[in-house]
């Protein structure tokens, strides 16, 4: 059994003004403090003087109070770094037991140490936790010590690719925020974001050649994170079917899937595997993906017939020949298991790989462990939700309460070891699916990795002290401000129509099987154009809308009280400045949709009493309205587009230009033949203004022009 923390204790150290996350898991402080300054020395006792550690240490203490410690020996007031196997018991032989640590403060001294080097890595983070908190802004620490060691072994956060590519500064700026809060693995989804020595034409423009992709895989292991590399295979596969140069390949005529029992295809996934295990030297894991693998083989062209039984056998092979394939190459296999696999194949299945979606439907799990196959305990941040993550409570459309993901991942990670027996780890996923920024995760990220390490804090506290740690107690209600970029996406997304579509024809099959899958637009509908010779125009946007609009300006008002506050703490922030310029420009984007869906509206009234002052010929009125109606829309047309240069701006200074060209290498933009992802529908960043383009605003527009001259017509 883990001695479970006592949130009372861990309480007592946050109330103190001591903000540490993830919570240790014994703390003991006492009466008094010590002044830390820059007489303090620095003693380093096996351990390198080029470790990461104290590099760490040095320079938190210069960013955080602007001087480094001079190196000594024996003398008082010296902060003490070493590694001693053993110095933490905690009854488990695994990888937690080096991440342990022991942290003492005394009047005269201070010692940090770690059972093995990753342990001292995050003594070290603790200790600069505590150097950053308020209580300790003059120097002050605590007397005390905290003696701590994780509940998981792997706590691992997932970055999706799909649709973007974050720059090289970002992902490094990613993993030392990561290894702030002791998360140790990261899940690389590649995509074409790899440019596959084996296979050219897959990577896009500017993806990671092996050295840039093995230099972050170093830094990040510097930092004592395993960056897990993770190829979409045997679905999920446009990124390589779309080529035609695999067009043979496609399963059944579609670009999702791979015919996975075909020999070239295996060759050609496998020779992928080896390109990113050349680029990920030194990572242990290796994760196959395997996930929505809805239609394997059905071409019946290596088994026959295709039913429920011959799908899962279809994909148990697949993972069988991964298996192999990667266990030579001292890789340990992750794979997300799920359908098509029944429970009575799990038997077939290597007893080595690792399922990274537990714990699952009971019978799955049960058949999991009779196997011996481990498991992580899976959440996730993010789904498919449009513009901002639903981090905190919210009501679904259909009326629903939910706790939303942070209360979801703090009750699963509490209950985890006890569900999921042996369980190897978490795994915080957080897909691209809507181009949701991956600003947006840090919080989710920050409460899984508290609930990773010491499960069952109070997620109340774990969020005001990811607020304190993440952005600064300089920073004022920044809770509220991600409450209110939820509260603004949830409305805007609600408000949208699922429209036919216009843009995509029906998919080739969904989760249920192949069946012609019509697709829909978000959208609204066009707001009246008046009929041309009977000037007739009943209003249709405003009463389909009512509702929406009637709630618009207790939003909007809201929305106004969330800028100011980004506003304000723009002025203050003096880290992770560029989190807030992110969320930002999201409010931006937000406060334009619902102004635009407002001035719609506003623009319809016109038109509609424009009509009734022609039919009653009072040209003049009319006229005037026409135009003023126009000019409202113009405005809206103009905003769009300033608000969207702005973002573009901001975004592209952490990532690529979406759907970049490099070096006469174009980006080839082809639509997934199954998935029909928000943030796919365009090769650039203009997916997030499809909604509203959907409406047709600006031909409406153009069509309100020619009305005006059948109106001067008319006159004569
Ligand atoms: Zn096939």
């Amino acid at each position: 059994m883990n001695a479970p923390i006592s949130t009372q204790e861990a309480s007592v150290s946050y109330t103190r003004g001591y903000a540490l996350l993830p919570m240790p898991r014994h703390v003991a402080l006492k009466d008094g403090t010590v002044q830390f300054g820059p007489a303090w020395h620095l003693r380093v006792t096996g351990v390198d003087a080029a470790d990461i550690s104290v590099r760490t240490l040095q320079e938190g203490i210069a960013a955080q109070a602007g001087f480094r410690l001079s190196s000594a020996s024996g003398t008082a007031h010296e902060i003490v770094l070493s590694i001693q196997p053993g110095a933490v018991h905690i009854g488990y032989s695994d990888n937690r037991d080096s991440d342990a640590y022991a942290l003492e403060i005394t009047s005269h001294g201070i010692t940090l140490t770690g059972n093995g080097a990753s342990g001292l890595f995050y003594a070290v983070q603790t200790w600069l936790q505590l150097l950053q908190s308020d209580a300790t802004r003059s120097g002050l620490l605590p007397i005390g010590c905290i003696v701590d060691w994780p509940d998981y072994e792997i706590r691992c956060i997932h970055w999706d690719t799909k649709h973007h590519h974050d720059r090289m500064e970002t992902l490094r700026r990613h993993l030392d925020q990561a290894a702030g809060f002791k998360i140790n693995a990261v899940l690389y989804e590649l995509e074409d974001k790899f440019a596959y020595p084996s296979h050219p034409v897959i990577g896009a423009p500017g993806a990671w050649s092996t050295e840039e992709l093995q230099s972050l895989v170093d830094y990040a292991r510097e930092r004592h994170i395993e960056i897990i590399p993770d190829i979409q295979a045997p679905a999920h596969m446009t990124y390589v079917l779309k080529h035609s140069e695999f067009s043979h390949l496609r399963c059944d005529g579609n670009n999702y899937q791979i015919c996975m029992d075909d020999p070239a295809a295996r060759k050609l996934i496998f020779e992928l595997y080896d390109d990113l295990c050349a680029a990920t030297r030194g990572s242990k894991y290796f994760h196959v993906s395997t996930d929505e693998v809805y239609y394997a083989g059905i071409c019946e062209r290596y088994r026959k017939p295709y039913n429920p039984e011959n799908r899962s056998l279809a994909w148990v092979d697949y993972v069988n020949a991964a298996h192999e394939h990667l266990s030579v190459r001292d890789r340990r296999v992750i794979i997300w298991a799920e359908f098509p696999l029944l429970v009575e194949h799990v038997h077939l299945l290597p007893s080595g790989v690792i399922n990274g979606i537990g714990p699952g439907r009971p019978e799955m799990l049960k058949a999991t462990r009779e196997r011996g196959i481990r498991n992580f305990l899976y959440t996730s941040m993010q789904g498919e939700e449009l513009f901002f993550p639903d981090l905190f409570p919210y009501t679904t459309q259909d009326g629903s309460s939910k706790p939303g993901r942070l209360a979801d991942a703090a009750c699963s990670t509490a209950a985890g070891t006890a569900t999921i027996p042996q369980c190897l780890g978490t795994i915080a996923a957080s897909w691209d699916d809507a181009g949701v920024h991956n600003e947006t995760f840090w919080l989710g990220w920050a409460v899984m990795a508290q609930g990773s390490w010491t499960p069952g804090a109070p997620l109340s506290e774990t969020i005001s002290r990811f607020m304190e740690i993440f952005h600064g107690s300089e920073c004022v209600n920044m809770e509220s401000i991600y409450r209110g970029l939820q509260s603004s996406a949830r409305f805007i997304e609600y408000a949208l129509e699922r429209l036919p579509s216009v843009v995509r024809g029906p998919g080739y099959g969904n989760s249920r099987g192949k069946r012609a899958s019509p697709r829909s637009d978000f959208g609204m509908i066009t707001p009246v154009l008046p009929d041309a010779t009977t000037f007739a125009a009943e209003p249709v946007f405003r009463p389909r809308y009512a509702r929406i609009l009637e709630a618009m300006p207790a939003r909007m008002e809201d929305h106004v009280r969330v800028q100011s506050l980004l506003a304000e703490n723009l002025k203050r922030a003096r880290r992770n400045r560029q989190t807030l310029e992110i969320f930002d420009s999201i409010a931006a984007l937000q406060r334009h949709m619902l102004e635009m869906m407002r001035d719609a509206a506003l623009a319809e009234d016109r038109v509609v009493e424009a009509a009734a002052c022609a039919r009653q010929g009072v040209w003049d009125r009319a006229h005037d309205l026409i135009e003023q109606a126009i000019a409202q829309v113009r405005h809206i047309q103009t905003d769009r587009e300033a608000v969207f240069e702005r973002l573009q701006t901001v975004w592209e200074r952490g990532r690529f230009p979406k759907g970049q060209s490099v070096g006469g290498k174009n980006f080839v933009h082809v639509m997934d033949d199954v998935k029909d992802h928000f943030a796919d529908r365009t090769p650039d960043l203009r997916y997030l203004l499809a909604p509203e383009l959907r409406i047709g605003l600006d031909s409406w527009a153009d069509s309100l022009e020619e009305f005006l001259n059948i109106l001067k017509k008319s006159r004569l």
